[in-house]
């Protein structure tokens, strides 16, 4: 998302008085167009305003043929009615709104229980607007620990983590002047690898960061390894690597389609852990969670109480007024679905994409990286036989039939290797999947016909969301 800068040169032409469209009558009503880049003078009728809203945002894509987010894009309309009466509830309004805190307090109690904390009564946790404030706030605890071991005066903190790692990482170490320890992808390993891990640790790694579903290709980081490998580096050097699991999508998708899989409380050296309600928690955005495993790991100094909205609640955020819609409708949804819901729900997503990956393979041109059987999310690329197209012009024409798949390079050492990543979610149906095939495979005869690869703008082609 760019940073938005100041209006175009546009005119403004006066508008049609069209008695037909809003409350185009003269009085009072729409003669012309309203300035779209400073406030209008006056005011509109709300059913005009609602109109032109309205109708600009008809050219917005639709979300259910968006295969390149991770974000929940349908919940049930009772989920929407819930949110709809929470809409002027205010998170950070403990006091006047008990009820609403104590909603938060539950989904993190859920949450600890699901992901196995030793002791759920000791675990901490907080709702966010989503992973990447949660993952600042399981960073700045991280970095708060390292100071108080008492680095020597000048000493620079690191963070170790894979160079897949989503961008929210990449700006945690910017902006809280942390160095980036990244290990690169080497070969057929697109994530982290626990023996390099532990070979860029010293005294001033404040931690190490496993993702549970890669951004990039779906796939799940060796948590287990990453822990048994820093505990041998402890070991040997005494050197105590706290992790964190950086479980935006996998952290609601392991626990119920993968329950003997170790990743959270249950390995002691995984201090916290972050999971986006709106991804693969299957709330509307606007919701991430963040939970420690004791008060040792979150430092108490981080927390700060306010009593200025009556009351006296402990918080931790970026974030002070926030809306209390999405934490209800977190809790709604665990409430309606419960763990075999989730389950099931989690489940048939990852068999739409086992049997679109095979589909996929199947239809000969392309090769599979990861076939969506950890997070149900797989990337794939053109066969090394495959000159005439690239996974550029795949993405440029799958749009024409309506389908964001967005295609893009890996980052160094495999910058060779462009791919193109399917995210399956909840409402992307085996019905729709088939049609995707049948869209893909139509364009295959016009696609080996070229040339050579068509695509030059491959930037503008793509739309690649972490
Ligand atoms: C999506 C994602 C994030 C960022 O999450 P938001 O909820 O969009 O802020 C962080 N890490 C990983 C691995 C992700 O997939």
């Amino acid at each position: 998302m760019p940073l938005h800068k100041g209006p175009e040169k546009r005119d403004e032409r006066p508008l049609s008085v069209n008695p037909f469209y809003g409350e185009a009558d003269p009085v009072g009503g729409m003669t012309e167009a309203p300035p779209k880049h400073r406030l209008p003078d006056a005011p509109l009728p709300p059913s005009t305003a609602y109109q032109l809203v309205h109708d600009e945002l008809m050219l917005d894509g639709n979300s259910r043929l968006n295969l390149a987010t991770f974000v929940t894009t349908w919940m049930e309309p009772q989920a929407g009615v819930l949110m709809g009466e929470c809409r002027d509830k205010n998170m950070i309004d403990k006091d006047e709104y008990p009820r609403t805190a104590e909603l938060e307090r539950r989904c993190v109690a859920m949450l600890a229980d699901l992901w196995n904390a030793p002791d759920p009564a000791a675990a901490v946790g907080c709702s966010t607007t989503g992973s990447s404030e949660a993952c600042m706030l399981a960073g700045m605890a991280l970095k708060r620990r390292w100071s108080k071991r008492n680095p020597k005066p000048g000493a620079r903190p690191n963070l170790v983590m894979g160079i897949n790692v989503q961008v929210c990482w990449d700006k945690f170490c910017n902006f809280w002047e942390v160095e980036p320890r990244l290990i690169p992808m080497e070969g057929d390993r697109f994530h982290l690898d626990p023996q390099a891990a532990a070979a860029l640790c010293d005294e001033n790694t404040i931690g190490v960061v496993a993702i549970l579903g890669s951004t990039f290709d779906g796939s799940y980081e060796p948590v287990a390894d990453l822990c048994a490998a820093l505990d041998e580096l402890q070991e040997r050097t005494g050197l105590d690597i706290p992790v964190h699991v950086d479980g935006a999508s996998g952290g609601m998708v392991a626990p119920f389609l993968d329950p003997d899989l170790a990743w959270d409380f249950r390995l002691p050296r995984v201090a916290s852990i972050n999971t986006s309600g709106h991804k693969y928690g299957l709330v509307y955005p606007g919701v991430g969670w963040a939970l420690w495993r004791d008060h040792d790991a979150l430092p108490e100094e981080l927390v700060f109480r306010v009593n200025y909205l009556g009351g006296d609640m402990p918080t931790f955020a970026l974030n002070f007024s926030r809306p209390g819609a999405q934490v209800v409708a977190q809790y709604y949804t665990f409430l309606r679905l419960g763990r075999e819901g989730y389950r099931a729900v989690q489940q048939t997503t990852r068999d739409v994409a086992g049997r679109l990956a095979e589909r996929i393979e199947a239809l000969g041109d392309f090769r599979l990286l990861t076939r969506g059987d950890q997070l149900p999310v797989f990337a794939f690329t053109t066969g090394h036989d495959v000159t005439a197209y690239d996974v550029f012009d795949v993405s440029r024409r799958l749009r024409e039939s309506g389908w964001l798949v967005p295609a893009y390079t890996f980052p160094p050492h495999r910058e060779d290797l462009s791919v193109l990543r399917v995210v399956c979610r909840n409402g992307f149906s085996a019905d729709l999947a088939e049609l995707f095939v049948d869209d893909l495979r139509r364009l295959l005869p016009e696609l080996r016909r070229q040339p050579h690869p068509l695509t030059k703008d491959k930037g503008a082609a793509t739309g690649f969301h972490h």
